[in-house]
Protein backbone atom coordinates (compact mmCIF):
# COMPACT_ATOMS: atom_id res chain seq x y z
CA UNK A 1 0.00 0.00 0.00
CA UNK A 2 1.45 3.42 -1.30
CA UNK A 3 1.70 5.99 2.13
CA UNK A 4 0.96 9.42 2.18
CA UNK A 5 3.10 11.36 3.63
CA UNK A 6 1.34 14.98 3.99
CA UNK A 7 4.74 16.23 5.84
CA UNK A 8 6.59 15.53 2.52
CA UNK A 9 3.22 17.05 0.72
CA UNK A 10 3.72 20.45 3.09
CA UNK A 11 7.58 20.64 2.15
CA UNK A 12 7.50 20.48 -1.03
CA UNK A 13 4.80 23.44 -1.22
CA UNK A 14 6.87 25.65 1.32
CA UNK A 15 9.75 25.47 -1.17
CA UNK A 16 7.58 25.86 -3.94
CA UNK A 17 6.27 29.30 -2.39
CA UNK A 18 9.63 30.42 -1.29
CA UNK A 19 10.73 31.23 -5.16
CA UNK A 20 6.80 32.44 -6.33
CA UNK A 21 8.84 34.49 -8.91
CA UNK A 22 11.25 32.20 -9.74
CA UNK A 23 8.59 28.82 -10.81
CA UNK A 24 6.32 31.39 -12.34
CA UNK A 25 8.99 32.81 -15.10
CA UNK A 26 9.98 29.13 -15.42
CA UNK A 27 6.79 28.03 -15.84
CA UNK A 28 5.61 30.48 -18.11
CA UNK A 29 8.99 29.54 -20.51
CA UNK A 30 7.36 26.10 -19.87
CA UNK A 31 4.00 26.67 -20.91
CA UNK A 32 5.15 28.82 -24.17
CA UNK A 33 7.52 25.76 -25.06
CA UNK A 34 4.95 23.36 -24.98
CA UNK A 35 2.79 25.16 -27.08
CA UNK A 36 4.87 27.25 -29.60
CA UNK A 37 3.88 25.18 -32.03
CA UNK A 38 0.38 25.79 -32.13
CA UNK A 39 -1.27 27.77 -34.69
CA UNK A 40 -2.28 30.31 -31.76
CA UNK A 41 0.96 31.56 -30.82
CA UNK A 42 2.38 31.41 -33.60
CA UNK A 43 0.57 34.08 -35.19
CA UNK A 44 1.46 36.40 -32.50
CA UNK A 45 5.36 36.84 -33.26
CA UNK A 46 6.85 35.86 -30.03
CA UNK A 47 9.22 33.78 -32.07
CA UNK A 48 10.41 31.33 -29.38
CA UNK A 49 10.87 34.09 -26.33
CA UNK A 50 9.58 32.96 -23.27
CA UNK A 51 10.21 35.77 -20.93
CA UNK A 52 7.35 37.79 -19.12
CA UNK A 53 8.13 41.05 -20.90
CA UNK A 54 7.78 39.74 -24.77
CA UNK A 55 5.47 37.12 -23.48
CA UNK A 56 3.13 40.87 -22.62
CA UNK A 57 4.14 42.92 -25.30
CA UNK A 58 2.67 39.97 -27.98
CA UNK A 59 -0.07 38.51 -26.39
CA UNK A 60 -3.48 40.34 -26.02
CA UNK A 61 -5.41 39.82 -22.90
CA UNK A 62 -8.41 37.49 -24.41
CA UNK A 63 -12.15 36.10 -22.76
CA UNK A 64 -13.77 33.24 -23.34
CA UNK A 65 -15.65 34.93 -26.39
CA UNK A 66 -12.04 35.17 -28.29
CA UNK A 67 -11.31 31.49 -28.22
CA UNK A 68 -14.46 30.01 -28.53
CA UNK A 69 -13.53 30.02 -33.20
CA UNK A 70 -10.67 27.84 -31.67
CA UNK A 71 -12.32 25.64 -29.63
CA UNK A 72 -14.90 24.80 -31.77
CA UNK A 73 -12.45 24.03 -34.81
CA UNK A 74 -10.59 21.73 -32.16
CA UNK A 75 -14.24 20.33 -31.09
CA UNK A 76 -15.30 19.53 -34.76
CA UNK A 77 -12.23 17.14 -35.28
CA UNK A 78 -9.32 19.46 -36.29
CA UNK A 79 -6.02 17.83 -35.34
CA UNK A 80 -3.76 20.12 -36.55
CA UNK A 81 -1.93 22.43 -33.07
CA UNK A 82 -4.42 24.96 -32.68
CA UNK A 83 -4.35 25.97 -29.06
CA UNK A 84 -1.77 23.79 -27.84
CA UNK A 85 0.93 22.19 -28.91
CA UNK A 86 -0.18 18.86 -27.08
CA UNK A 87 -3.09 17.17 -28.88
CA UNK A 88 -6.37 18.03 -26.59
CA UNK A 89 -7.82 14.47 -25.11
CA UNK A 90 -11.17 15.87 -24.12
CA UNK A 91 -13.55 18.86 -24.18
CA UNK A 92 -14.78 20.31 -20.47
CA UNK A 93 -18.53 22.22 -20.46
CA UNK A 94 -18.07 24.81 -18.00
CA UNK A 95 -21.49 26.21 -16.18
CA UNK A 96 -22.47 29.25 -18.15
CA UNK A 97 -25.50 29.46 -15.91
CA UNK A 98 -25.71 33.26 -16.31
CA UNK A 99 -26.02 33.29 -20.38
CA UNK A 100 -27.63 29.79 -20.13
CA UNK A 101 -25.38 28.03 -21.95
CA UNK A 102 -22.26 26.10 -21.40
CA UNK A 103 -19.34 27.00 -22.21
CA UNK A 104 -16.83 25.04 -24.33
CA UNK A 105 -12.98 24.55 -23.12
CA UNK A 106 -9.99 22.54 -23.79
CA UNK A 107 -8.72 19.55 -20.87
CA UNK A 108 -5.37 18.60 -20.70
CA UNK A 109 -3.53 16.20 -18.58
CA UNK A 110 -1.90 18.75 -16.92
CA UNK A 111 -5.48 19.84 -15.88
CA UNK A 112 -5.48 16.30 -14.20
CA UNK A 113 -2.08 16.49 -12.75
CA UNK A 114 -2.75 20.32 -11.38
CA UNK A 115 -6.26 19.13 -9.87
CA UNK A 116 -4.29 16.39 -7.73
CA UNK A 117 -1.13 18.77 -6.44
CA UNK A 118 -4.40 21.13 -5.17
CA UNK A 119 -6.23 18.23 -3.73
CA UNK A 120 -2.92 16.60 -2.20
CA UNK A 121 -1.66 20.25 -0.47
CA UNK A 122 -5.01 21.41 0.92
CA UNK A 123 -5.64 17.91 2.31
CA UNK A 124 -2.00 18.05 3.78
CA UNK A 125 -2.84 21.23 5.44
CA UNK A 126 -6.20 20.31 7.07
CA UNK A 127 -5.03 16.91 7.66
CA UNK A 128 -2.06 18.69 10.13
CA UNK A 129 -5.00 20.48 12.41
CA UNK A 130 -7.77 17.81 11.50
CA UNK A 131 -6.49 14.60 11.31
CA UNK A 132 -8.55 11.51 10.04
CA UNK A 133 -8.75 8.23 10.33
CA UNK A 134 -8.40 5.49 7.76
CA UNK A 135 -12.24 5.42 6.34
CA UNK A 136 -14.40 6.89 4.09
CA UNK A 137 -16.11 10.16 2.81
CA UNK A 138 -19.65 10.98 2.61
CA UNK A 139 -19.49 12.79 -0.81
CA UNK A 140 -22.17 14.21 -2.68
CA UNK A 141 -20.49 14.38 -5.78
CA UNK A 142 -22.46 13.52 -9.54
CA UNK A 143 -20.64 12.88 -12.97
CA UNK A 144 -22.55 14.81 -15.96
CA UNK A 145 -23.37 13.47 -19.29
CA UNK A 146 -21.00 12.62 -21.86
CA UNK A 147 -21.24 13.54 -25.17
CA UNK A 148 -19.16 13.14 -28.21
CA UNK A 149 -18.27 16.91 -30.23
CA UNK A 150 -18.67 16.69 -34.21
CA UNK A 151 -15.61 15.98 -34.07
CA UNK A 152 -15.81 12.85 -31.91
CA UNK A 153 -13.87 14.37 -28.21
CA UNK A 154 -15.79 13.68 -25.32
CA UNK A 155 -17.22 16.77 -23.97
CA UNK A 156 -18.71 16.92 -20.12
CA UNK A 157 -18.31 18.94 -17.19
CA UNK A 158 -14.54 19.16 -15.92
CA UNK A 159 -15.21 17.52 -12.74
CA UNK A 160 -16.52 14.62 -14.48
CA UNK A 161 -13.51 14.72 -17.06
CA UNK A 162 -11.45 14.58 -13.35
CA UNK A 163 -13.48 11.38 -12.10
CA UNK A 164 -13.08 9.67 -15.25
CA UNK A 165 -9.06 9.81 -14.51
CA UNK A 166 -7.09 6.69 -13.15
CA UNK A 167 -5.21 9.32 -11.35
CA UNK A 168 -8.15 10.66 -9.67
CA UNK A 169 -9.49 7.19 -7.86
CA UNK A 170 -5.30 6.93 -6.66
CA UNK A 171 -5.84 10.26 -5.44
CA UNK A 172 -8.54 9.57 -3.16
CA UNK A 173 -7.20 6.72 -1.92
CA UNK A 174 -3.62 8.42 -0.56
CA UNK A 175 -5.85 11.31 0.68
CA UNK A 176 -8.26 8.22 2.12
CA UNK A 177 -11.04 10.17 0.51
CA UNK A 178 -13.12 7.39 -0.97
CA UNK A 179 -17.09 7.87 -1.54
CA UNK A 180 -19.06 5.76 0.04
CA UNK A 181 -21.25 5.24 -3.09
CA UNK A 182 -20.43 2.87 -5.81
CA UNK A 183 -19.21 4.37 -9.39
CA UNK A 184 -22.72 3.41 -10.37
CA UNK A 185 -23.93 5.90 -8.16
CA UNK A 186 -21.23 8.70 -9.22
CA UNK A 187 -22.47 8.16 -12.84
CA UNK A 188 -25.86 7.39 -12.36
CA UNK A 189 -27.69 8.85 -14.50
CA UNK A 190 -30.38 9.95 -12.50
CA UNK A 191 -29.33 13.15 -10.14
CA UNK A 192 -32.30 12.40 -8.08
CA UNK A 193 -31.85 8.46 -7.69
CA UNK A 194 -28.06 8.85 -7.06
CA UNK A 195 -28.69 11.37 -4.08
CA UNK A 196 -30.94 8.92 -2.19
CA UNK A 197 -27.89 6.50 -2.98
CA UNK A 198 -25.13 8.47 -1.66
CA UNK A 199 -27.33 9.50 1.44
CA UNK A 200 -28.17 5.25 2.12
CA UNK A 201 -24.23 4.69 1.25
CA UNK A 202 -23.77 7.13 3.52
CA UNK A 203 -25.75 5.74 6.48
CA UNK A 204 -24.82 2.73 5.96
CA UNK A 205 -21.41 3.42 6.66
CA UNK A 206 -22.01 5.63 9.03
CA UNK A 207 -19.41 4.33 11.54
CA UNK A 208 -16.71 4.94 9.04
CA UNK A 209 -17.57 8.51 7.39
CA UNK A 210 -14.68 10.65 8.61
CA UNK A 211 -16.08 13.75 6.82
CA UNK A 212 -18.71 15.07 4.34
CA UNK A 213 -18.26 16.29 1.31
CA UNK A 214 -19.44 18.10 -1.93
CA UNK A 215 -17.92 20.19 -4.54
CA UNK A 216 -19.97 23.12 -3.94
CA UNK A 217 -21.81 23.68 -0.14
CA UNK A 218 -25.06 24.16 -2.00
CA UNK A 219 -24.91 20.67 -2.82
CA UNK A 220 -24.71 19.20 0.84
CA UNK A 221 -27.57 21.91 2.11
CA UNK A 222 -29.68 20.46 -1.03
CA UNK A 223 -28.64 16.84 0.24
CA UNK A 224 -30.01 17.56 3.64
CA UNK A 225 -33.14 19.02 2.88
CA UNK A 226 -33.97 15.57 0.85
CA UNK A 227 -32.96 14.28 3.77
CA UNK A 228 -35.49 15.68 5.69
CA UNK A 229 -38.23 14.29 3.27
CA UNK A 230 -36.69 10.82 2.57
CA UNK A 231 -35.44 9.99 6.35
CA UNK A 232 -37.47 7.24 6.81
CA UNK A 233 -37.65 5.88 3.37
CA UNK A 234 -34.10 5.21 4.07
CA UNK A 235 -34.60 3.70 7.21
CA UNK A 236 -37.12 1.13 6.17
CA UNK A 237 -34.80 0.01 3.25
CA UNK A 238 -31.64 -0.59 5.88
CA UNK A 239 -34.50 -2.16 7.74
CA UNK A 240 -35.41 -4.50 5.55
CA UNK A 241 -32.19 -4.90 3.52
CA UNK A 242 -34.16 -4.19 0.24
CA UNK A 243 -33.67 -0.91 -1.74
CA UNK A 244 -36.46 1.44 -2.53
CA UNK A 245 -38.37 1.39 -5.76
CA UNK A 246 -37.63 5.04 -6.47
CA UNK A 247 -34.27 3.57 -7.86
CA UNK A 248 -35.22 2.46 -11.21
CA UNK A 249 -31.31 2.74 -13.17
CA UNK A 250 -30.45 -1.14 -13.00
CA UNK A 251 -26.89 -0.59 -13.04
CA UNK A 252 -27.01 1.82 -9.50
CA UNK A 253 -29.99 -0.58 -8.25
CA UNK A 254 -27.44 -3.82 -8.61
CA UNK A 255 -24.56 -1.40 -7.02
CA UNK A 256 -26.32 -0.34 -4.08
CA UNK A 257 -28.60 -3.67 -3.40
CA UNK A 258 -25.31 -5.16 -2.87
CA UNK A 259 -24.47 -2.71 -0.13
CA UNK A 260 -27.75 -3.29 1.74
CA UNK A 261 -28.37 -6.17 4.22
CA UNK A 262 -31.40 -6.22 6.59
CA UNK A 263 -30.26 -4.52 9.79
CA UNK A 264 -32.69 -3.26 11.63
CA UNK A 265 -30.54 -2.21 14.78
CA UNK A 266 -29.11 0.27 12.45
CA UNK A 267 -32.46 1.32 11.31
CA UNK A 268 -33.71 2.21 14.91
CA UNK A 269 -30.77 4.26 15.72
CA UNK A 270 -31.37 5.98 13.08
CA UNK A 271 -34.38 6.28 13.19
CA UNK A 272 -34.43 7.31 17.05
CA UNK A 273 -31.30 10.11 16.73
CA UNK A 274 -33.65 11.75 13.80
CA UNK A 275 -36.74 11.79 16.02
CA UNK A 276 -34.81 13.22 18.86
CA UNK A 277 -33.24 16.12 16.64
CA UNK A 278 -34.71 19.64 16.92
CA UNK A 279 -35.44 20.57 13.45
CA UNK A 280 -32.37 19.05 11.73
CA UNK A 281 -29.88 20.96 14.08
CA UNK A 282 -26.60 19.22 14.31
CA UNK A 283 -28.19 15.87 12.19
CA UNK A 284 -24.83 15.56 10.36
CA UNK A 285 -22.75 14.79 13.62
CA UNK A 286 -25.39 13.17 15.00
CA UNK A 287 -25.47 10.32 12.29
CA UNK A 288 -21.66 10.13 11.26
CA UNK A 289 -20.54 10.42 14.86
CA UNK A 290 -16.83 9.71 13.40
CA UNK A 291 -16.99 12.85 10.95
CA UNK A 292 -14.40 15.37 11.38
CA UNK A 293 -15.30 18.43 9.70
CA UNK A 294 -17.53 19.72 6.44
CA UNK A 295 -15.83 20.22 3.56
CA UNK A 296 -16.69 22.06 0.11
CA UNK A 297 -16.60 25.17 -1.68
CA UNK A 298 -18.06 28.12 0.82
CA UNK A 299 -16.89 31.16 -0.68
CA UNK A 300 -18.48 33.44 -2.71
CA UNK A 301 -21.78 32.77 -4.41
CA UNK A 302 -22.05 29.77 -1.60
CA UNK A 303 -22.13 32.15 0.91
CA UNK A 304 -25.70 31.87 1.47
CA UNK A 305 -25.89 28.70 2.31
CA UNK A 306 -23.32 28.64 5.06
CA UNK A 307 -26.39 29.44 7.66
CA UNK A 308 -28.13 26.21 6.65
CA UNK A 309 -24.89 24.06 6.41
CA UNK A 310 -23.71 25.19 9.34
CA UNK A 311 -27.11 24.05 11.25
CA UNK A 312 -27.12 20.74 9.60
CA UNK A 313 -23.19 20.77 10.82
CA UNK A 314 -23.79 22.11 14.60
CA UNK A 315 -20.90 21.43 16.27
CA UNK A 316 -18.69 20.00 13.13
CA UNK A 317 -15.95 22.74 11.46
CA UNK A 318 -17.09 23.92 8.06
CA UNK A 319 -13.75 24.24 5.78
CA UNK A 320 -14.10 25.69 3.06
CA UNK A 321 -11.98 23.77 -0.28
CA UNK A 322 -9.91 25.01 -3.42
CA UNK A 323 -10.21 27.91 -5.80
CA UNK A 324 -10.11 27.02 -9.22
CA UNK A 325 -12.28 26.83 -12.51
CA UNK A 326 -12.96 24.67 -15.37
CA UNK A 327 -10.04 26.82 -16.89
CA UNK A 328 -7.57 26.10 -14.40
CA UNK A 329 -7.02 26.07 -10.86
CA UNK A 330 -5.69 28.69 -8.77
CA UNK A 331 -5.13 28.49 -5.45
CA UNK A 332 -5.37 25.70 -2.56
CA UNK A 333 -6.96 26.61 1.09
CA UNK A 334 -3.59 26.31 3.17
CA UNK A 335 -5.08 27.52 6.32
CA UNK A 336 -8.21 25.83 6.88
CA UNK A 337 -9.18 26.27 10.10
CA UNK A 338 -10.11 29.94 9.31
CA UNK A 339 -13.74 30.54 9.12
CA UNK A 340 -15.29 30.18 5.50
CA UNK A 341 -16.18 34.03 5.06
CA UNK A 342 -12.43 34.46 5.63
CA UNK A 343 -10.69 31.75 3.35
CA UNK A 344 -7.94 32.56 1.66
CA UNK A 345 -6.21 30.69 -1.25
CA UNK A 346 -2.74 30.52 -1.84
CA UNK A 347 -1.63 30.62 -4.96
CA UNK A 348 0.32 27.67 -6.57
CA UNK A 349 3.48 28.92 -8.79
CA UNK A 350 3.71 26.33 -10.98
CA UNK A 351 -0.03 25.29 -12.07
CA UNK A 352 -0.03 28.37 -14.69
CA UNK A 353 0.99 32.00 -15.37
CA UNK A 354 -0.74 34.48 -13.41
CA UNK A 355 -0.74 38.25 -13.75
CA UNK A 356 -3.26 40.27 -11.63
CA UNK A 357 -4.77 43.30 -13.22
CA UNK A 358 -5.22 45.99 -10.52
CA UNK A 359 -8.98 47.48 -9.59
CA UNK A 360 -9.15 50.77 -7.88
CA UNK A 361 -12.73 51.47 -6.86
CA UNK A 362 -14.16 54.70 -7.94
CA UNK A 363 -15.02 57.82 -6.11
CA UNK A 364 -17.51 59.65 -7.90
CA UNK A 365 -18.26 60.91 -11.09
CA UNK A 366 -19.09 57.78 -13.48
CA UNK A 367 -16.46 58.08 -16.15
CA UNK A 368 -16.60 54.65 -17.85
CA UNK A 369 -18.60 53.46 -20.65
CA UNK A 370 -18.20 49.96 -21.18
CA UNK A 371 -19.73 47.77 -18.89
CA UNK A 372 -16.55 45.43 -18.05
CA UNK A 373 -14.77 48.67 -16.81
CA UNK A 374 -17.97 49.34 -14.32
CA UNK A 375 -17.17 49.89 -10.51
CA UNK A 376 -13.11 50.26 -10.91
CA UNK A 377 -10.33 51.94 -12.94
CA UNK A 378 -7.56 49.35 -14.31
CA UNK A 379 -4.39 49.45 -14.24
CA UNK A 380 -1.72 47.25 -16.17
CA UNK A 381 -1.59 43.58 -15.31
CA UNK A 382 1.30 42.94 -12.64
CA UNK A 383 2.90 39.51 -11.88
CA UNK A 384 2.20 37.27 -8.97
CA UNK A 385 5.02 38.42 -6.67
CA UNK A 386 4.12 42.15 -7.32
CA UNK A 387 0.39 42.29 -6.05
CA UNK A 388 -0.04 44.02 -2.40
CA UNK A 389 -2.01 43.24 0.92
CA UNK A 390 -5.49 44.38 0.51
CA UNK A 391 -5.60 45.94 -2.90
CA UNK A 392 -8.08 44.29 -5.11
CA UNK A 393 -7.25 42.44 -8.22
CA UNK A 394 -9.01 40.95 -11.47
CA UNK A 395 -6.93 37.46 -12.32
CA UNK A 396 -5.38 36.45 -15.60
CA UNK A 397 -4.14 33.02 -16.38
CA UNK A 398 -2.10 31.48 -18.84
CA UNK A 399 -1.71 27.71 -18.65
CA UNK A 400 -1.05 24.25 -19.90
CA UNK A 401 -4.87 23.99 -21.29
CA UNK A 402 -3.82 26.92 -23.63
CA UNK A 403 -6.39 29.50 -22.36
CA UNK A 404 -3.96 32.49 -23.12
CA UNK A 405 -3.81 35.22 -20.94
CA UNK A 406 -6.88 34.31 -19.93
CA UNK A 407 -9.74 36.96 -18.55
CA UNK A 408 -11.64 35.14 -16.19
CA UNK A 409 -14.06 37.35 -15.33
CA UNK A 410 -13.29 37.20 -11.13
CA UNK A 411 -11.99 39.98 -8.45
CA UNK A 412 -9.59 38.66 -5.44
CA UNK A 413 -8.49 40.52 -2.99
CA UNK A 414 -4.67 39.77 -1.74
CA UNK A 415 -5.08 39.05 1.75
CA UNK A 416 -1.68 38.21 3.11
CA UNK A 417 1.36 36.29 1.48
CA UNK A 418 2.93 32.22 2.36
CA UNK A 419 6.59 32.84 1.82
CA UNK A 420 6.44 34.68 -1.58
CA UNK A 421 3.15 33.55 -2.98
CA UNK A 422 -0.14 35.79 -2.09
CA UNK A 423 -3.28 34.36 -0.47
CA UNK A 424 -6.14 35.60 -1.92
CA UNK A 425 -9.92 36.24 -0.67
CA UNK A 426 -12.69 35.20 -3.32
CA UNK A 427 -14.82 38.84 -3.65
CA UNK A 428 -17.07 38.30 -6.61
CA UNK A 429 -17.38 37.77 -10.27
CA UNK A 430 -16.45 40.93 -12.20
CA UNK A 431 -19.51 41.21 -14.15
CA UNK A 432 -22.70 43.41 -13.44
CA UNK A 433 -25.69 41.35 -12.32
CA UNK A 434 -28.03 44.45 -12.30
CA UNK A 435 -27.34 47.27 -14.27
CA UNK A 436 -30.33 49.40 -15.88
CA UNK A 437 -28.34 52.94 -16.04
CA UNK A 438 -25.83 54.21 -14.24
CA UNK A 439 -26.72 51.69 -11.39
CA UNK A 440 -23.93 48.63 -11.02
CA UNK A 441 -24.72 46.09 -8.50
CA UNK A 442 -22.88 42.94 -8.40
CA UNK A 443 -23.60 39.42 -7.51
CA UNK A 444 -21.87 40.40 -3.67
CA UNK A 445 -24.30 43.63 -3.27
CA UNK A 446 -27.30 41.26 -4.42
CA UNK A 447 -26.55 38.44 -1.37
CA UNK A 448 -25.79 41.75 0.92
CA UNK A 449 -29.18 43.03 -0.08
CA UNK A 450 -31.11 39.52 0.35
CA UNK A 451 -29.10 38.82 3.50
CA UNK A 452 -30.56 42.35 5.24
CA UNK A 453 -34.36 41.37 3.92
CA UNK A 454 -33.61 37.40 4.76
CA UNK A 455 -33.36 39.37 8.77
CA UNK A 456 -37.09 40.31 8.70
CA UNK A 457 -37.79 36.54 7.36
CA UNK A 458 -35.85 35.65 10.48
CA UNK A 459 -38.16 37.00 13.27
CA UNK A 460 -40.88 35.24 11.99
CA UNK A 461 -38.35 31.54 11.92
CA UNK A 462 -38.76 31.93 8.03
CA UNK A 463 -35.80 31.21 5.88
CA UNK A 464 -34.88 31.50 1.88
CA UNK A 465 -34.19 28.21 0.26
CA UNK A 466 -32.85 30.18 -2.60
CA UNK A 467 -32.78 33.30 -4.95
CA UNK A 468 -31.98 34.95 -8.25
CA UNK A 469 -32.58 38.32 -10.10
CA UNK A 470 -33.78 39.60 -13.34
CA UNK A 471 -34.14 43.29 -14.44
CA UNK A 472 -37.03 43.85 -16.48
CA UNK A 473 -36.97 46.39 -19.15
CA UNK A 474 -40.41 45.61 -20.46
CA UNK A 475 -41.68 49.02 -19.50
CA UNK A 476 -39.98 51.92 -19.38
CA UNK A 477 -38.49 52.67 -16.27
CA UNK A 478 -36.90 49.29 -16.24
CA UNK A 479 -36.81 47.68 -12.68
CA UNK A 480 -35.09 45.44 -10.50
CA UNK A 481 -36.50 41.71 -9.88
CA UNK A 482 -36.16 39.19 -7.48
CA UNK A 483 -36.53 35.75 -7.09
CA UNK A 484 -37.11 34.20 -3.93
CA UNK A 485 -38.28 30.23 -3.17
CA UNK A 486 -39.06 30.44 0.81
CA UNK A 487 -38.88 27.34 2.82
CA UNK A 488 -42.68 27.45 3.97
CA UNK A 489 -46.02 29.42 2.50
CA UNK A 490 -46.66 30.75 5.85
CA UNK A 491 -45.09 34.32 5.06
CA UNK A 492 -47.44 36.90 5.67
CA UNK A 493 -47.98 39.30 3.25
CA UNK A 494 -47.30 42.49 5.46
CA UNK A 495 -43.88 40.60 6.15
CA UNK A 496 -43.22 40.04 2.26
CA UNK A 497 -44.10 43.73 1.68
CA UNK A 498 -41.42 44.63 4.04
CA UNK A 499 -38.93 42.59 2.75
CA UNK A 500 -39.27 43.86 -0.91
CA UNK A 501 -38.80 47.58 0.48
CA UNK A 502 -35.66 46.27 2.35
CA UNK A 503 -34.72 44.74 -0.64
CA UNK A 504 -35.10 48.13 -2.30
CA UNK A 505 -33.00 50.02 0.20
CA UNK A 506 -30.40 47.77 0.67
CA UNK A 507 -28.97 48.43 -2.93
CA UNK A 508 -26.59 51.19 -1.39
CA UNK A 509 -25.01 51.73 -4.70
CA UNK A 510 -25.25 55.70 -5.54
CA UNK A 511 -26.15 55.09 -8.80
CA UNK A 512 -29.52 53.08 -8.30
CA UNK A 513 -30.05 55.33 -5.17
CA UNK A 514 -30.32 58.13 -6.84
CA UNK A 515 -32.19 56.54 -10.06
CA UNK A 516 -34.76 55.60 -7.77
CA UNK A 517 -35.06 59.25 -6.51
CA UNK A 518 -35.54 60.24 -9.36
CA UNK A 519 -37.65 57.65 -11.13
CA UNK A 520 -35.48 56.20 -13.98
CA UNK A 521 -35.63 52.93 -11.95
CA UNK A 522 -38.98 51.69 -11.34
CA UNK A 523 -39.76 49.91 -8.04
CA UNK A 524 -38.08 46.84 -7.15
CA UNK A 525 -40.19 43.90 -7.62
CA UNK A 526 -40.11 41.30 -5.19
CA UNK A 527 -41.84 37.84 -6.96
CA UNK A 528 -42.27 34.41 -4.78
CA UNK A 529 -41.70 31.39 -6.39
CA UNK A 530 -43.43 27.73 -5.34
CA UNK A 531 -41.05 25.58 -3.36
CA UNK A 532 -39.42 23.17 -5.97
CA UNK A 533 -38.99 25.69 -8.39
CA UNK A 534 -35.20 26.10 -8.41
CA UNK A 535 -35.14 22.33 -8.36
CA UNK A 536 -36.59 22.70 -11.64
CA UNK A 537 -34.01 24.90 -12.35
CA UNK A 538 -30.91 22.55 -12.14
CA UNK A 539 -33.07 20.11 -13.70
CA UNK A 540 -32.73 22.57 -16.88
CA UNK A 541 -29.21 22.34 -16.46
CA UNK A 542 -28.48 19.03 -15.87
CA UNK A 543 -30.16 18.00 -18.72
CA UNK A 544 -28.29 20.77 -20.54
CA UNK A 545 -25.11 18.59 -20.07
CA UNK A 546 -24.19 20.34 -16.43
CA UNK A 547 -23.71 18.41 -13.50
CA UNK A 548 -24.61 18.93 -10.06
CA UNK A 549 -21.11 19.31 -8.64
CA UNK A 550 -20.71 22.54 -10.79
CA UNK A 551 -23.81 24.11 -10.71
CA UNK A 552 -24.07 27.37 -9.30
CA UNK A 553 -27.68 28.75 -8.91
CA UNK A 554 -27.30 31.87 -11.29
CA UNK A 555 -28.01 35.01 -9.14
CA UNK A 556 -28.66 36.84 -12.43
CA UNK A 557 -30.94 35.50 -15.68
CA UNK A 558 -30.54 37.81 -18.62
CA UNK A 559 -33.51 37.81 -20.93
CA UNK A 560 -31.72 35.43 -23.64
CA UNK A 561 -32.12 32.84 -20.62
CA UNK A 562 -35.80 32.31 -21.62
CA UNK A 563 -35.80 28.67 -20.68
CA UNK A 564 -35.14 29.87 -16.89
CA UNK A 565 -37.29 32.76 -17.26
CA UNK A 566 -39.72 30.49 -18.07
CA UNK A 567 -39.35 27.69 -15.29
CA UNK A 568 -39.59 30.76 -12.72
CA UNK A 569 -42.74 33.09 -14.17
CA UNK A 570 -44.36 30.08 -14.43
CA UNK A 571 -44.15 29.67 -11.02
CA UNK A 572 -44.57 32.73 -9.07
CA UNK A 573 -47.11 32.51 -6.43
CA UNK A 574 -47.20 36.52 -4.94
CA UNK A 575 -45.82 39.86 -6.33
CA UNK A 576 -44.60 42.63 -4.62
CA UNK A 577 -43.71 45.96 -5.17
CA UNK A 578 -41.24 48.39 -3.28
CA UNK A 579 -42.81 51.44 -1.65
CA UNK A 580 -39.88 52.33 -0.21
CA UNK A 581 -38.64 55.36 -2.60
CA UNK A 582 -42.58 56.46 -2.32
CA UNK A 583 -43.21 55.43 -5.92
P1 LIG B 1 -16.74 26.76 -13.53
O1 LIG B 1 -15.99 27.23 -14.71
O2 LIG B 1 -18.16 26.40 -13.83
O3 LIG B 1 -15.98 25.70 -12.85
O4 LIG B 1 -16.83 28.00 -12.50
C1 LIG B 1 -15.67 28.67 -12.10
C2 LIG B 1 -16.05 29.85 -11.25
O5 LIG B 1 -16.60 29.41 -10.01
C3 LIG B 1 -14.87 30.71 -10.84
O6 LIG B 1 -14.48 31.59 -11.86
C4 LIG B 1 -15.40 31.40 -9.61
O7 LIG B 1 -16.19 32.51 -9.96
C5 LIG B 1 -16.26 30.32 -8.97
N1 LIG B 1 -15.46 29.60 -7.94
C6 LIG B 1 -14.70 28.51 -8.08
N2 LIG B 1 -14.09 28.18 -6.93
C7 LIG B 1 -14.47 29.10 -6.03
C8 LIG B 1 -14.19 29.33 -4.65
N3 LIG B 1 -13.41 28.52 -3.93
N4 LIG B 1 -14.77 30.39 -4.08
C9 LIG B 1 -15.59 31.21 -4.77
N5 LIG B 1 -15.90 31.05 -6.04
C10 LIG B 1 -15.35 30.01 -6.68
Amino acid sequence: MRVFSFESVIDEFEELTKDAGGHQRETLRKILEQNGEAEYLQKLGLGGRTDPESFKACVPLVTHSDLDPYIQRIANGETSPILTGKPISSISLSSGTTQGKPKFLPFTDELVQSTMQIYRTSFAFRNREYPIGNGKALQFIYSSKQVKTKGGLIATTATTNVYRTEQFKRTMTDIQSQCCSPDEVIFGSDFQQSLYCHLLCGLIYSDEVQFVFSTFAHSIVHAFRKFEQVWEELCEDIRSGVLSSRISVPSMRAAVSKLLRPNPDLADSISNKCMRLSNWYGVIPELWPNAKYVYGIMTGSMEPYLKKLRHYAGSLPLMSADYGSSESWIGANVNPSLPPELTTFAVLPNIGYFEFIPLEKQVGQEMESSVSTIHYIEGEPIGLTEVEVGKEYEIIFTNFAGLYRYRLGDVVRVAGFHNTTPELQFVCRRSLVLSINIDKNTEKDLQLAVEEAAKLLAEEKLEIVDFTSYVDLSNEPGHYVIFWELCSDDATEDVLRCCCNCLDMSFVDAGYVSSRKVGTIGPLELRIVHKGTFHDISDHYLELGGAMNQLKTPRYVSQSNIKVLQILNRNVTGCYFSTAYGM
